[in-house]
């Protein structure tokens, strides 16, 4: 049925680069021989999946939205797809994204746009918009993406989905290709905090490939979405950032926010403001940190080890010559803009000045997350200032696309999990993203509250 939904669909959406139909109906049929043997399996078992294309996928492309990578077929799987395959989840295809998740709109992939399934002219977000569209349009009923500043939650927000990064090192990093190596975080997309949970948690734990992985087992999450589910939530201490809400905020994005507050008030909870002056600096750190691992992790498109290699039209043929032919060529304006960035920030002379204040500010931003999370359980705001914008409108000032970010970065500068779950329709008829934020390794308490609130 999935497979039908894309071939009808996604003609006019483009949310997938790869459907991967073959390998999803073999893995179906599987499953459906093995549950009919009287094997137990898992609860998602049969239940078909799409992937973010900067997830290594064995035997089916993988190219990150980036012409660097065309044709490049991967030899191994990512962790969370091992576990995906061992589940029993049909893989239904890869997903559309911005170049190298750099993005807030999918526009910067190098393979065209998605569109929002709300409205074709307007932005899925990004950079995992591909995966959210999907899930929007029911091309999928989940999903994965990557989220290094949002990339799951915003998408989320303007496609009317939920969106989930979990804490820094709960869900593998083995087999994603790297942005940047201390904010990038796996995590479900799917339409409902249950289903998200369910994901989670089967993607989620321990791996000894990855070095920053968590060596402990998650919170019971399955159980808190349950619980949560009841609409409980006496005794729960809700923090409003007031740095996340006002100038800049749609009135639309603020009425429903406010809604739900007072939801939240109804089943019990306690709601009260709570500062985080340091967020105000979280974005501009962010677009420091980020480009500098980034020109560091993108190192490694150098023509000779993976996808594309354009030879120098004249003069000798250097390594060093064809790396900057197959770079000029392979990598989108973004990804460049990028690259200049972080070597610049990264530069002697200017280590201390750019990447070592912003290092500082993100130990500022830490403090405080900590300070509130003394006085709170979750914190909470609009995932995003305004709803799905029209496509090409922001995609020649990278400064007005940046600032969608500024309520979903300082999770990933804190490593700290965040989930966006659906807050109706704004005045303008599209959907709006409710952001909850909890202490590192208490990602349950994201899905108790976000179940409340469905
Ligand atoms: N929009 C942010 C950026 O462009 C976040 C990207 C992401 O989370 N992958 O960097």
């Amino acid at each position: 049925a999935h497979l039908d939904r894309i071939a009808a669909v996604d003609g006019a959406v483009h949310a997938y680069l790869h459907v991967s139909a073959e390998d999803a109906l073999a893995t179906a049929r599987d499953v459906d021989a093995r549950r009919a043997a009287g094997e137990e399996l898992h609860p998602l078992a049969g239940v078909p999946i799409a992937v973010k294309d900067v997830v290594v996928t064995k035997g089916m492309p993988s190219t990150a939205g980036s012409k660097i990578l065309e044709g490049w077929i991967p030899p191994y799987d990512a962790t969370l797809v091992e576990k995906i395959r061992a589940a029993g989840l049909p893989i239904l295809g890869k997903t559309n994204m911005d170049e190298f998740a750099m993005g807030s709109s999918t526009e910067h992939s190098a393979f065209g746009d998605t569109h929002n399934p709300w409205d074709l002219d307007r932005i899925p977000g990004g950079s995992g918009g591909g995966s959210a569209a999907a899930v929007a349009a029911f091309e999928a009923p989940l999903a994965i993406g990557t989220d290094t500043g949002g990339s799951i939650r915003q998408p989320g927000a303007v496609t009317g989905t939920v969106g989930v990064k979990p804490t820094y090192g709960g869900v593998s990093r083995y087999g994603l290709i790297a942005m940047a190596s201390s904010l990038d975080q796996a995590g479900p997309v799917t339409r409902t905090v249950l289903d998200s949970a369910l994901l989670h948690e089967l993607i989620g734990g321990h791996d000894p490939r990855d070095s920053t992985s968590i060596p402990e087992p998650l919170p019971p999450l399955v159980e808190a979405a349950r619980q949560g589910a009841q609409g409980d939530l006496t005794g729960l201490k809700v923090g409003v950032v007031t740095q996340l809400q006002g100038e800049g905020y749609q009135p639309g994005v603020l009425a429903r926010f406010q809604e739900s507050l007072d939801l939240l008030t109804k089943a019990g909870a306690e709601i009260v403001e709570v500062s985080c002056p340091s967020f105000d600096s979280a974005l501009a750190a962010y677009y420091l940190i980020m480009p500098s691992e980034a020109s560091s992790n993108l190192a490694k498109f150098d023509g000779m080890r993976f996808g594309l290699r354009v030879e120098p039209t004249e003069g000798p043929v250097t390594a060093e010559r064809v790396m900057a032919a197959t770079r000029g060529a392979g990598f989108g304006d973004e990804v460049k803009r990028r690259v200049i960035l972080g070597t610049y920030a990264l530069s002697a002379g200017y280590y201390d000045a750019y990447y070592g204040s912003a290092q500082k500010v993100r130990t500022l931003i830490q403090r405080d997350f900590d300070a509130a999370f003394a006085q709170v359980d979750v914190l909470v705001s609009p995932t995003a200032p305004t709803t799905a914008f029209p496509l090409g409108e922001k995609l020649d000032d990278p400064l007005a696309m940046y600032l969608n970010d500024v309520a979903t970065i300082p999770a990933n500068l804190a490593g700290v999990p965040g989930i966006s779950v659906p807050n109706g329709l704004s005045d303008d008829g599209l959907p709006v993203g409710f952001q909850i934020l909890a202490p590192a390794k208490a990602d349950d308490r994201l899905y108790r509250v976000g179940a409340a609130l469905e």
